[in-house]
């Protein structure tokens, strides 16, 4: 049994989490095209969410399910859907968002400190890499899943065409960058990713950003 006191923590944390979330990306989408002076690229900060297989997402949600739009994300036909699951690990359980539209792999990203907090050792991997991801337990209202698909995500920028030729960066480029500021953070390593889809931005996850003392208005100069 729950206790009244563990209950009324338990709503103020969830409560404080989705206005967290939905404020970050708000002004996210707000800053869609303006223009910046060159080598600075708005900072996108990916609270913990999941993208799912249109068949695992019938598992979780029963026979042809389909996501809910809830809010538009800042890299164009991304969404965040109104389908929260529960990701659970041997140490305990996370409330995580589905983004959509739906994806051929399920994959599971959370932060390091997420992984502490439910004792799930996961690997630090670039977008499109699930090798050696670790095993997780996903639970929806109709049904769970078991599977390879937890990854912390590593450091990325997106960027279409123009802007990647404009600061002299290609697809695949490792770089670094720096968030200036009383807790300013040179992060290298930044994977570089190149495509007309894109938006610039670069996407940091919530112990990245909390490190540095930065949320989505805020910007990253590129320094190489
Ligand atoms: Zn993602
Ligand atoms: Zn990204």
């Amino acid at each position: 049994m729950i206790s009244e006191e563990q209950l009324a923590q338990l709503i103020a944390q969830k409560v404080a989490e989705e206005l967290l979330a939905f404020r970050r990306c708000e002004e996210c989408v707000k800053n869609r095209g303006r223009q910046l002076p060159d080598n600075l690229i708005p900072i996108g900060v990916s609270a913990r969410h999941m993208h799912i297989s249109q068949e695992d997402l019938e598992i979780l949600f029963g026979k042809g399910y389909q996501l809910t739009k809830e809010r538009d994300l800042y890299q164009p036909g991304e969404f965040a859907s109104a389908e929260v699951v529960q990701v659970v690990g041997p140490k305990g359980s996370l409330r995580v968002r589905i983004l959509g539209p739906t994806r051929k792999q399920t994959q599971v990203e959370i932060s390091r400190t997420d992984c502490i907090t439910i004792g799930v050792d996961a690997p630090y991997k670039y977008p499109g890499d699930l090798k050696g991801a670790a095993p997780i337990t996903i639970v929806g209202p109709k049904g769970a899943i078991y599977k390879e698909c937890a990854i912390i995500q590593a450091r990325h920028i997106h960027t279409p065409p123009e802007d990647a030729a404009r600061m002299g960066i290609k697809d695949g480029d490792l770089v670094s960058v720096k968030v200036a500021g009383e807790r300013g953070v040179i992060f290298t390593n930044v994977l570089v990713r190149v495509s007309e889809k894109y938006l610039l931005q670069m996407h940091l996850d919530t112990d990245d950003a909390n490190a540095a003392g930065v949320n989505c208005n805020n910007l990253a100069e590129l320094v190489k």
